[in-house]
This record gives structure tokens, C-alpha cells and sequence, in this order.
């Protein structure tokens, strides 16, 4: 089988609740995702999304897939597209760096193996664990009262994980931590990301102000030195994300006792490929893991179900349900939160198939 075509399609999401904030005053009000879709010579036909969180959160940006792929694309017209590790080697040999470019690339070639072999992405990446798994949500940065004010409404959705969204002012972060704490039932489990906004002496001050809660800090700081730092002068327990981005590093920070969770983004480790080997050295590792995305629509979402769904459920922290964040559909088949859980899809592939209306005429074609 050989790649016969290659397309990017351009697609607005934007938000239900309007906007999206995190630290440092980064919000973003509409993503904008682009979906691949690559074309066999044998008529098979994969589909995948990548959407960054904004330009301004990993070294990644929208119109930067497009231009990503109009470089790499050429270089895997004729090349088998289920031959996943030998794909992602020629990517790599073609392209330095730039893991997002390749993660949409990477996605619909294993919604092709998927549709060739019969079989759900899940299967091939493990196997299915359990009926579905359990998803947090996300808690926009606001005013303490206001975040706080939220708590009810999601857990009526079924959410019983909550992300809060801090790295802004230490003295309103502990106020965040607590008012959104206050609001919780037995069983609740919260997290405060601080998405890298704080430096060391106010992230010093944040983990003694919420000394007494029971929550999770994440990526206090910037670096991976600053957050080492921090660790290891709180018992609060610690996860990482952005400045995971690869084994090299994840190998050093379970050397040093860096975290207790990581928070593996499948386009930030370059696509399920090599999201799914980070996956695997974690679960041999212990280490818990957050599994989801910058960001995205259907597509992404169900991509994440698949590696989710495929993910020992003991070391599986939580992830998350892009596509009820956003108010625009783009594929039929993609999974559907319920009661705060999602499921992967039973179909071949992916499961998802792209709505044409939605997407549009490509930004981009090569053949
Ligand atoms: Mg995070």
C-alpha cells in the first residue's frame, strides 16, 4: 500500500463557553485545528487533527501544521503508511524536530492500519481496558468565586476530576485552590496547573498556602530545573507536562523522582506513534498519566479515546474530552462523553468518519 495523497483541511472550533484561559493572560477564544487526510492507492483512506493550544503554549502553531506538512508532505508520497515506525523514522530523517507537524500524519496512518486490519486503533495499541475511562475537566481561569461556582455544574455532567487553570498571582491562586477545594465531595480528585506560569519563590508560596488540600500541583514553573526544585520541597504530589516531550527527558525526570504523573499530549510527543512507546515506558515505569492533547475536535478526541481505552487503567490519571468543549463537529463516530467517561470506538480505525461539509476545500493538497 502506498500513500497516494495528501490533504490539510482548516477548521474553526470554537468554544461553548467562549473563552479559554490559562496562566500568564493566554486565552483563546476559537482554535484553529487542521484535519489530514491521506489517500492509498488502494482506496483506503485515514483521517488526523492537530490543533495547538494557541501559539503561545508549545513551540507550535496553527498556520505552522499547514506549512509543516506542505514541507514533509512530498517526501511520503509512495511510502507504505502502515509501517508506523519506518514512517515516523523517514519523518524524522526529513524533517528535524517539529513533533505537532507529524502527529496528524502519524494519526491517520494508524486509522488506515486500523481500517486494514479490521480492528479499533485501541486493539492495535494494547488492547481495550474495562468499558471506559474516566475523563477531568478543565476549569478556565477566572475568579476564585467564579471557578468555584463551576465545580457543581461539571460534576453534574459526570466530571469528578478538576483541572483548575492558576499560574497567575500567588495570592489569588491559593484562593483559587481553596475556594474550588471547598466545593468538593469524597471521592473528587483536583489538580492545579499552573501550565508554567509561576516562578520558584511564587510557586514556593503557593504549595505552603494550599499545604492542607488534598490536590495535585502541575508544571509550576517554567523549566524542568524549577519544577525539580519545587518538587522536591513539597509533599503535594507532582505532575509534569510541558516539559515532557520526549524519552530523553522522561528518563531523567524518573531518575531524579521528578513527578508522580506525566502528562502525555499525543502532538507533543510527535503522534500516537511515539506517544503510544512514552505510553508504554511509563506504564513499565509506574508512572500515572494524564493522556490527551493540545487541543482539537472529534478527531483528536478520538484519538485519545484509543490510547486511553488502550492504557492499563491503574496507571491511566485521567483524560480528556476535546470535542464537548467546542461547539463544531467535524467527523460522525467520534465518542461522546457519558457520565464523565468516554469509550473508544468498536469500528475499524479510528472510528470517525470526517464530515466533508465541515471541512471544506483543503488549504493544502499533495500527490
Ligand atoms: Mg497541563
Amino acid at each position: 500500500m502506498r500513500i497516494q495523497k495528501i490533504s490539510a483541511f482548516q477548521v474553526d472550533l470554537p468554544l461553548h463557553e467562549g473563552s479559554y484561559n490559562w496562566s500568564g493572560g493566554k486565552s483563546v477564544e476559537v482554535f484553529d485545528s487542521t484535519i489530514v487526510r491521506i489517500e492509498t492507492d488502494e482506496g483506503v483512506t485515514g483521517h488526523g487533527e492537530v490543533c495547538p493550544l494557541g501559539p503561545f503554549y508549545l513551540p507550535a502553531y496553527a498556520g505552522g501544521v499547514r506549512a509543516g506538512i506542505a514541507e514533509l508532505g512530498p517526501q511520503l508520497i509512495g511510502e507504505d503508511p502502515l509501517d508506523l515506525e519506518r514512517l515516523n523514522r523517514r519523518m524524522d530523517a526529513a524533517l528535524k524536530g517539529h513533533p505537532y507537524v507529524k502527529s496528524g500524519l502519524d494519526m491517520a496512518c494508524w486509522d488506515i492500519l486500523g481500517q486494514v486490519a479490521g480492528l479499533p486503533v485501541c486493539t492495535l495499541l494494547g488492547g481495550r481496558y474495562g468499558e471506559s475511562f474516566p475523563l477531568y475537566r478543565a476549569i478556565s481561569q477566572e475568579a476564585p468565586a467564579a471557578m468555584a461556582a463551576k465545580v457543581a455544574g461539571y460534576r453534574a455532567e459526570g466530571y469528578r476530576k478538576f483541572q483548575l487553570k492558576v499560574g497567575a498571582d500567588p495570592e489569588t491562586d491559593i484562593e483559587r485552590i481553596h475556594a474550588v477545594a471547598a466545593e468538593l465531595e469524597r471521592g473528587d480528585v483536583l489538580i492545579a496547573d499552573a501550565n508554567t506560569g509561576w516562578l520558584m519563590h511564587q510557586a514556593a508560596r503557593v504549595v505552603r498556602g494550599v499545604r492542607d488540600i488534598d490536590v495535585y500541583i502541575e508544571q509550576p514553573c517554567l523549566s524542568y530545573e524549577e519544577c525539580l526544585t519545587i518538587r522536591r520541597r513539597t509533599d503535594h504530589p507532582f505532575v509534569l507536562d510541558e516539559n515532557i516531550d520526549g524519552i530523553p527527558i522522561l528518563l531523567r525526570a524518573h531518575a531524579d523522582g521528578a513527578m508522580d504523573a506525566v502528562n502525555i499530549k499525543i502532538s507533543k510527543f510527535g503522534g500516537l506513534t511515539r506517544a503510544r512507546q512514552a505510553r508504554d515506558l511509563c506504564a513499565s515505569l509506574g508512572i500515572a498519566m494524564t493522556i490527551e492533547d493540545s487541543w482539537g475536535g472529534d478527531i483528536t478526541t478520538a484519538a485519545i479515546a484509543h490510547l486511553a481505552h488502550s492504557t492499563p487503567p491503574e496507571l491511566l490519571f485521567t483524560a480528556t474530552d476535546f470535542n464537548s468543549y467546542v461547539t463544531v463537529s467535524t467527523a460522525d463516530g467520534a465518542p461522546q462523553r457519558k457520565d464523565g467517561k468516554l469509550a473508544a470506538s468498536t469500528a475499524p480505525g479510528l472510528g470517525v468518519t470526517a464530515l466533508p461539509g465541515v471541512l471544506g476545500e483543503p488549504r493544502l493538497e499533495i500527490s
